[in-house]
């Protein structure tokens, strides 16, 4: 039982002030255990998920330990960067550095996000004034460097935030760029939520004797968040989901899918069946990616689908449900997922949806997190009308006319030719645009017959 105060951990007052105001009364587990050895100088190596207050246990210290340098100096010259956080997204470049500056408050110290995707010159000026903390997406701090508006040979200390996720996304030849910039006197800290080989492998590069900590076992899910498995065609998916979301009371639910396209599609395709549903992915621009998020965090939107990639690092408080619409091949992928679900002690449930191909995925992901989830085999009737002939209505044999409606941009054929099973499937793709108003939607699906389809659920026999 975790019992300490973070005075006991002697944070300054100022810091300690801005933990009163943020309502924080004790640390969790991996701030009590990460705090004092940073505070000492040692690298580590932690592996904790999102929603364990993986944040506050690097940022604290870090405050602590650059607050001999705060300075109310307006000269650059006075604060150049001493602490470099490099995430692997957008979203949780913007959102850790909404945590440095809740928590830095009190002190004079400056911080500064920035992030691919957005006009690199408004970001310019504000570095040249000098920042003693600085959050970047790797890409674009390299930008920085190439256009000389930063200069990093005054870090003292490196954060590597979901170091895993970096690894899959491609980053390490960015990374190791940035590190040969990096004075070699430093601390290291690397954070990743789960420990694959090549994680290991990068914390022997980088760190130096680090400490290693876990807040839970590594590769495990949080043990508050239900699992579940529906084991269901891929072609009844849509069918399901529909249905599941309309029988849970949950007010935000987080969907995946495999691909950006499958994103925009499920999220079309549900906004017809009246559910204020809204995609958040890579085609869409920062700002439509920042108001998606924060019309699901007012509640405005109430189903929000995205990819691994973009749904990483969202920081959503209590989120009650995540449904995997594809369950993901790397089964690493799985346990950040349903990370999103369960935190801070509030109990969660995770759906998967699991088509025949997809078991072997499953297997894996079983493999991974050493426990069998409970499987449920879900019969997906349709009404005559309703049921299209197998091929027309399977996802993969549409995919192909709809990504190819979305590369000509072919205008929306004013009738189908042939009636299918719902005449969504007939129409192309669109990237984004009507995924941003989803307001609109329910008085649509208003006007429109609901289609009469039941779903009977079947325990699987063990
Ligand atoms: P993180 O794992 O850093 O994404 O943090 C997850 C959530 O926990 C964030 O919303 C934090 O504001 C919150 N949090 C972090 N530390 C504490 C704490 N000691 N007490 C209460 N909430 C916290």
């Amino acid at each position: 039982m975790n019992t300490i105060s973070f005075a006991d951990l002697k944070l300054a007052p100022e810091i300690l002030k801005a933990l009163t105001e943020s309502g924080y009364t004790i640390p969790t587990p991996i701030q009590a255990q990460a705090i004092p050895l940073v505070l000492e100088g040692c690298d580590l190596m932690a592996g904790a998920q999102t929603g364990t207050g993986k944040t506050a246990a690097f940022v604290l210290p870090m405050l602590q330990k650059l607050l001999p340098d705060a300075s109310s100096s307006a000269s650059p010259a006075r604060h150049p960067v001493r602490a470099l956080i490099l995430v692997p997204t957008r979203e949780l470049a913007i959102q850790v550095e909404e945590s440095v500056k809740t928590y830095a408050k009190h002190c004079k110290l400056r911080s500064l996000v920035v992030f691919g995707g957005v006009d690199i010159k408004t970001q310019t000026p504000h570095l040249k004034r000098g920042v003693e903390i600085l959050v970047a997406t790797p890409g674009r701090l390299l930008d920085h460097v190439e256009m000389k508006s930063v200069q990093l040979n005054q870090v003292q200390m490196l954060v590597l935030d979901e170091a895993d996720r970096m690894l899959d996304m491609g980053f390490m030849p960015d990374l190791k760029r940035i590190l040969a910039l990096l004075p070699k006197q430093r601390q290291n800290l690397m954070f990743s939520a789960t420990f694959s080989g090549e994680i290991k492998k990068l914390s022997a590069e980088f760190l130096t004797r680090p400490k290693l900590i876990e807040v839970a076992r590594s590769n495990a899910t949080a043990e508050n968040v239900t699992q579940k498995v529906y084991l269901v065609e891929q072609a009844d998916k849509h069918v399901l989901l529909a249905q599941l979301l309309r029988g849970s009371d949950a007010t935000q639910v987080l969907v995946f899918t495999k691909t950006k396209v499958a994103a925009g599609r499920l999220a079309k395709q549900l906004q017809k069946d009246g559910v204020a549903a809204d995609a958040i992915h890579g085609d869409k621009t920062q700002l439509e990616r920042i108001q998606a998020l924060d019309a699901f965090k007012s509640g405005k939107v109430t189903v929000l689908i995205g990819t691994d990639v973009a749904a990483r690092g969202l920081d959503i408080d209590q989120l009650p449900m995540v449904i995997n619409y594809e369950i993901p091949s790397a089964p690493e992928d799985y346990v950040h997922r349903i990370g999103r679900t369960g935190r801070a002690g509030a109990s969660g449930k995770a759906i998967s949806l699991v088509s025949p191909e997809e078991e072997k995925y499953l297997k894996e992901i079983e493999k991974l997190i050493k426990t069998e989830i409970p499987k449920e085999t879900a019969v997906v009737p349709h009404t005559p009308k309703a049921r299209a002939p197998r091929g027309e209505h399977h996802e993969r044999s549409r995919a192909p006319r709809a990504e190819h409606a979305e590369r000509s941009h072919a205008p929306r054929p004013a009738a189908p030719k042939k009636p299918s099973h719902d005449p969504w499937f007939d129409k192309p793709y669109e990237p984004s645009g009507a995924a941003a108003t989803p307001a609109k939607q329910p008085e649509q699906a208003a006007n429109k017959p609901k289609k009469e389809v039941a779903a009977i659920f079947v325990r699987r026999p063990s």
